[in-house]
């Protein structure tokens, strides 16, 4: 059973010296519990946060312990009537190729249904982050302008094709001229490259009615950007700030936060941050149903960017953090 540790935690950057890879014994199931063996284990940017001390919405991964992750796992043996070898099942066994879980704790997948890998992409945690987010809080309107960076991942692909559905104009920035050609093939109106040095001025001309609803992925010089160009009552749902999760000290310049409150005080601006946690419970079927049936009628579609080998897991999520990725970053343990 090979595991990747938290070795020690980072300062800054995350580096191949954080992790330990190790090889444990097999576990061996209880009562109500099944063993699984990992097929798919999702990565994804709030693991930075649970590789940190500092205090967040959840508790950090103890140094020593096997990273947190949620998997996509088939059951090899079952002491619960419910599931029975071969099922594959929404799992959360982090980063290692077995584990046990109580079968309460998973969620039985048809891969009939839903190519299972979309458990957690498209159909799951970050196509539901998008879901939420832009529904509850974003609430685009018809002819209404959407803005979203990290715009080819799992979450910003997904708030530009469903701001599209709701008949919004949708906006998508990303970095790179190659990400940026695949932000018109899903059909964004405009699609603009944050790297490139006209960044500013391209969103200026790119938003000529001005911005109605800013999805907040990235934070950094593409929040600097959006702010002057958001409307009076623009909505601005704030779910990841990946360009300060390295961050170790406060940024340079002057206080700007005076400047930010009086923007927010004038032009009457709805900033809400969230956790998709808590919208499960009342939007999660919705999710589920909206969603499979957008994909099955080709309205929305999804990239995956799959790594082979456990081994890659530590360097696939340096690259996550770096940009590398192009979709949705999954780790394929094992054998097909
Ligand atoms: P992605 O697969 O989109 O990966 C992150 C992307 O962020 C990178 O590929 C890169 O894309 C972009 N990026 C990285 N650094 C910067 C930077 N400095 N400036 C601009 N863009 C940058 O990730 P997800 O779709 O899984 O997640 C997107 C965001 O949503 C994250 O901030 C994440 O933390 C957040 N999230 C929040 C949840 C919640 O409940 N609030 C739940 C799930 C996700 P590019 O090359 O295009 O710049």
């Amino acid at each position: 059973n090979n595991r990747v540790l938290l070795a020690s935690r980072p300062e800054g950057e995350p580096t191949a010296e954080n992790f330990r890879i190790e090889t444990a014994a097999v576990p061996e199931p209880a009562d109500g519990e099944v063993l699984l063996r990992t097929v798919y284990l999702s990565l994804d940017p709030y693991m930075r946060g649970r590789m940190s001390a500092a205090k967040s919405y959840a508790a950090p991964v103890e140094v020593g312990a096997v990273m947190e992750g949620g998997t996509v796992a088939e059951v090899v043996e079952s002491r619960s009537p419910d599931l029975e070898p071969g099922d594959l099942v929404l799992s959360h066994l982090g980063w290692q190729e077995y584990g046990v879980q109580p079968a309460r704790h998973v969620r039985r997948l048809d891969p009939a249904r839903a190519p299972i890998s979309t458990a957690v992409g498209a159909l799951g945690m970050p196509g539901f982050t998008a879901y939420a987010g832009l529904l509850q809080i974003g609430r685009p309107q018809p002819g209404e302008t959407v803005v979203v960076a990290a715009a080819t991942g799992p979450v910003g692909s997904m708030v530009g094709q469903i701001a599209k559905v709701k008949g919004a104009r949708a906006v998508g920035i990303a970095g790179g001229p190659q990400k940026v050609a695949f932000l018109q093939e899903l059909g964004f109106d405009v699609a603009l490259d944050h790297r490139s040095p006209t960044f500013r001025e391209d969103l200026k001309a790119a938003v000529p009615d001005g911005i109605d609803v800013y999805f907040e992925n990235v934070g950094g010089h593409v929040w600097d950007a959006v702010l002057p160009r958001l409307n009076t009552y623009a909505r601005v749902p704030v779910c990841g700030l990946i360009a300060h999760y390295n961050a170790t000290e406060a940024p340079e310049g002057p206080n700007r936060v005076p400047q930010l409150m009086q923007a927010i005080l004038t032009k009457s601006l709805t900033v809400r941050g969230f956790i998709q946690n808590e919208f499960v419970k009342e939007h999660y079927r919705g999710f589920q149903e909206e969603v499979s049936a957008w994909i099955r009628e080709g309205r929305v579609a999804y990239k995956e960017d799959v790594v082979k080998g456990l081994e890659n897991a530590p360097e696939a999520f340096f690259g996550l953090l770096r940009g590398e990725n192009f979709g949705k970053l999954l780790v394929q343990v094992g054998p097909d």
